[in-house]
C-alpha cells in the first residue's frame, strides 16, 4: 500500500522526536516541518496542512504553559505525539456517522461515480463483504450505457457466488433498477446493491439518470465511488456529485496504487461525508473498512486491533467451534506456536486468490495478494520492515515464516517458544538453543529468520494475552457470536 510510505515518513518524524534530549520549540518546529512535508507529498491540501500545524502548536503550547517548566521531557514528548495523532485523526474524520445496514431489512445501496473509478468492482466487493457477515447480498446492474457492463457484473458476481440481476434487452436503466430491487426484496435479500452508469453523452444526463434511479429504488444509502489517483481533486468531484445525487458515504478505490491517497481521503473528509471503505486492489477481498482512528493508528505503525478482530470475526463465522477454543486459549494466555501459526494461516487464507485453503495448495502456488501488509499492519508490534517492498516480497517473507514452523517438531509447535531459549537464573533469556539451528537448516532459512519469527510470536502471544483480558478480544468475540 502506497500509504505505507506516508506512514514511514510520519513514523520517522515521530522517532526523531523520541531521540531529542530536550524538547523545546525548535524541536517541535522541526518535527512539524517533517510531518507537514510528508502530508504535502501525499497531496493533502496546503490549507489543511497549515491548519494542522497551527492547531498542534497551539495545543502543545497551551499544555506546556499550564504545566510550567516542571513537565518532564518524556511527558512533553507524549503531549506532542498525542496532539499530532489527534490532529491527524481529525484531518480524516468528517464527524458524520455513515448508515449501517440492518439485519432483517432490505438495505438498498446505490453506487454512483464516474466510469473507470472502480464502481462495478467495488459493488461486487461490497456484496462479498456483507455476505461474509451473514447478510444475503445481491447486485442489480442498472448500467445500460456501457456495452459489456452487465457481462462484467455477471462474471464478477458469479465468481463471488453472489446473486445478480440485469438485462441484455431492456435499455431503460430506471426500469431495470426498479425490477431488480423489487425482485430481490421479494426474495428477502438483506443487502441489494444497485450499480449505475458512470458515463453519458452529456454530464447532465448522467446526473438526471442517477436522480431517477434514486427515486425508483429509494436507496437507504447512496455511495460515491472515487478513484484515489485524483488526490485532493476528490473534493471538487464529490461536491459536483453531491449537488445532484445526495450521497451519504464514499468509497475511495485504488488506494494500493496511488501516493496521492492521503490527499483524496482528507479532501473527502472536508466535505463532511464519511468514507466507509478503501479499495486496496483488484481482488474481491481488497476492501478495507475505513474509520478515522484505526486508520491513523495503522498509518503510524501502532497496529489496528479493531481490524484484526474483524478478521477474526470473519473466521468465527466459518469455524465457530475452533474459534471458541482459540478464544479460551487466548484468555488463559496459552497460545502455542501451533495456534499462532494457525491464526496467521487462517487470516492469510482469507486473501488467497484461489478458493482453496492454503494447506490444500502445493506450496509454489500459494499466491497471496496484498494480505501481508494488511495483516502485518493490524498487528501491534510487528516490525515495519514486514510491510516494506512489494506484496510479493511480503508474501514470500510470510511464507518463509510458515516454512520455518513446518520444520518444528510437535513438541516445539505446542510450546510457548521457551524451548528455543536458554535462560539465566533471573528468568532472562541468554542464548538460543541448538533447536534454532536445526529448524533454520531444516527449513532452508537462517538462524536470524528463526529468531525473528520467535520474537514475533512472543509479541503476538503478549498482545493476545492482553486482548483476552476484561473487555478484550475474547469478550468481543463472544458478543459477536
Ligand atoms: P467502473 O467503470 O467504475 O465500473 O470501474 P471498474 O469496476 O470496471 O474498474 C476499473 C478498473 O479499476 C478495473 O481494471 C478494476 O480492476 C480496477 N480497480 C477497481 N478497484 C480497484 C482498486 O481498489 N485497486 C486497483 N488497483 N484497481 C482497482
Amino acid at each position: 500500500m502506497v500509504l505505507a510510505d506516508l506512514g514511514r515518513k510520519l513514523n520517522a518524524a515521530l522517532s526523531s522526536l523520541n531521540r531529542a534530549p530536550v524538547v523545546d520549540e525548535k524541536v517541535l518546529d522541526a518535527l512539524l516541518k517533517e510531518v507537514c512535508a510528508a502530508l504535502l507529498e501525499s497531496d493533502v491540501n496546503v490549507k489543511l496542512v497549515a491548519q494542522l500545524r497551527q492547531k498542534v502548536k497551539t495545543k502543545v503550547k497551551a499544555i506546556f504553559e499550564s504545566s510550567g517548566d516542571k513537565t518532564k521531557e518524556a511527558n512533553r514528548k507524549n503531549v506532542i505525539q498525542k496532539a499530532i495523532y489527534d490532529e491527524l485523526v481529525s484531518l480524516v474524520d468528517p464527524g458524520v456517522e455513515p448508515y449501517k445496514p440492518k439485519k432483517g431489512h432490505p438495505n438498498v445501496i446505490m453506487a454512483v461515480g464516474l466510469q473507470g473509478n472502480g464502481k462495478t468492482t467495488t459493488c461486487t466487493k461490497l456484496a462479498v463483504h456483507y455476505q461474509k457477515r451473514g447478510f444475503k447480498s445481491c447486485i442489480v446492474c442498472a448500467d445500460t450505457f456501457r456495452a459489456g457492463a452487465f457481462d462484467q457484473t455477471r462474471q464478477s458476481a458469479t465468481k463471488a457466488k453472489v446473486a445478480y440481476f440485469g438485462s441484455y434487452t431492456e435499455t431503460d436503466p430506471v426500469a431495470i433498477a426498479a425490477q431488480g430491487v423489487s425482485k430481490f426484496k421479494k426474495e428477502k435479500f438483506d443487502v441489494i446493491i444497485v450499480d449505475t452508469s458512470g458515463r453519458h453523452k452529456q454530464e447532465s444526463e448522467l446526473f438526471q439518470e442517477m436522480v431517477q434511479i434514486g427515486e425508483a429504488v429509494q436507496p437507504d444509502m447512496t455511495v460515491l465511488i472515487l478513484d484515489a489517483s485524483i488526490g485532493q481533486a476528490a473534493e471538487a468531484q464529490s461536491r459536483a456529485f453531491k449537488e445532484s445525487a445526495n450521497f451519504g458515504a464514499i468509497i475511495v478505490t485504488k488506494m494500493d496504487g496511488h501516493a496521492r491517497g492521503g490527499g483524496a481521503i482528507s479532501a473527502v473528509a472536508a466535505t463532511q461525508t464519511p468514507i466507509i471503505f478503501l479499495g486496496t486492489g483488484e481482488h474481491l477481498t481488497d476492501l478495507d473498512r475505513f474509520s478515522p482512528q484505526p486508520f491513523i493508528s495503522k498509518l503510524l505503525g501502532l497496529g489496528d486491533v479493531q481490524g484484526l478482530m474483524e478478521h477474526m470475526q470473519d473466521l468465527a463465522t466459518q469455524n465457530p467451534d475452533r474459534q471458541k477454543e482459540m478464544a479460551k486459549k487466548l484468555e488463559e494466555g496459552k497460545l502455542s506456536i501451533r495456534d499462532w501459526r494457525e491464526q496467521i494461516q487462517n487470516v492469510m487464507n482469507l486473501y488467497v486468490t484461489s478458493p482453496k485453503p492454503l494447506d490444500a495448495l502445493p506450496k509454489p502456488n500459494c499466491i497471496l495478494s496484498g494480505p501481508i501488509s494488511k495483516i502485518a499492519s493490524m498487528i501491534p508490534g510487528l516490525p515495519q520492515d514486514l510491510l516494506q517492498g512489494s506484496d510479493e516480497e511480503g508474501a514470500s517473507r510470510m511464507k518463509r515464516m510458515i516454512y520455518i514452523t513446518d520444520s518444528m517438531t510437535s513438541t516445539e509447535l505446542d510450546s510457548d517458544g521457551s524451548l528455543f531459549m536458554e535462560f539465566a537464573k533471573d528468568g532472562k533469556p541468554t542464548a538460543l538453543t541448538w533447536r534454532v539451528t536445526r529448524v533454520a537448516r531444516g527449513s532452508g532459512t537462517s538462524v536470524r529468520e528463526v529468531e525473528e519469527l520467535l520474537c514475533q510470536y512472543r509479541m503476538m502471544a503478549n498482545m493476545a494475552k492482553q486482548a483476552g483480558g476484561k473487555n478484550g478480544w475474547l469478550q468481543t468475540m463472544q458478543k459477536m457470536q
